[in-house]
């Protein structure tokens, strides 16, 4: 079996869910353009827990964690099954370094984008947490360990933004703030580079990383995806924006994909 992509998604707003815009279409198109995995592990910005954490369900709740949209939102279902032999796999990869725990399912840092990525809802997925109490370097460490899924046709997700600020979220502004976009091309410049220590570092890249991450939790799935990444690997860029002033959708793809024209029916 070839080596599964790899993919950091930034999903934004969890209307994504339900909108059909350029993120969503792209993200489709993704969706189209992958061999169908056995099953996805996903990190995602929206399960930040002290200590590293894994759900073993084999029926992991769907999780609305979002509070004052619109009912539709709430009525969205993405029923796909859980995976324990998943989790005991990267139970096996992390050691003690990870916990079961299933009170947590599925959020919408995941079911936001796999709604569009994989409307059929017919692959396991397992969510891993992110730890709260650990440096980034150490984030950086857990995607390496988790390398070896990719080769058994494991879809590693990871679901955050590069630049998220809602502190600083402008609604009638739909680009990015000039120190976003910044950041978002500065990290970047340091993701083709294979930078990931400074990255990981992500405290001392500056003035416009501590706008860009005030709290980690959205930066911190991407090194997970870095972490994942094979040496000889040059990841994709799509989605590459800013929106609403302090939040970037882009995101990377790594490893070898098919994609098929536009219009092409997707046949598994
Ligand atoms: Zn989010």
């Amino acid at each position: 079996m070839s080596r599964m992509p790899l993919i950091f998604v930034g999903h934004g707003s969890p209307m994504n869910a339900i909108e059909d815009n350029t993120f969503t279409q792209e993200w489709s198109r993704l969706g189209k353009s992958l061999p169908k995995p056995k099953a996805i592990l996903c990190v995602s910005a929206h399960w930040y827990s002290p200590r590293c954490r894994i759900n073993s369900s084999p029926h992991p709740r769907q999780i609305y964690d979002m509070y004052g949209f619109p009912e539709a939102l709430y009525r969205v279902k993405y029923p796909a099954k859980g995976s324990p032999e998943l989790a005991q796999r990267v139970q096996k990869l992390l050691g003690d370094r990870v916990e079961i725990d299933n009170s947590w399912g599925i959020d919408h840092g995941a079911w936001s984008v796999l709604v569009h990525l994989f409307p059929e809802a017919d692959i396991p997925i397992v969510q891993l947490s992110l730890a709260s109490d650990i440096p980034g370097s150490e984030h950086l460490a857990l995607g390496r360990l988790l390398q070896p899924l990719r080769e058994s046709g494991v879809l590693i997700l990871a679901s955050g933004n590069i630049v998220h600020n809602l502190g600083r979220v402008d609604w009638k502004l739909e680009g990015g703030f000039n120190w976003a976009k910044r950041f978002d091309d500065a990290v970047h410049a340091l993701i083709l580079d294979r930078k990931h220590q400074a990255l990981a570092a992500y405290e001392d890249l500056g003035a416009d990383a501590r706008l860009s991450i005030p709290t980690p939790e959205h930066y911190l799935p991407l090194l997970y995806a870095l972490g994942a990444s094979a040496e000889a690997e040059v990841p994709t860029v799509f989605n590459r924006s800013c929106v609403l002033g302090s939040l970037s959708m882009t995101g990377y793809i790594w490893g070898n994909t098919n994609p098929k024209p536009a219009g092409a029916n997707h046949t598994r």
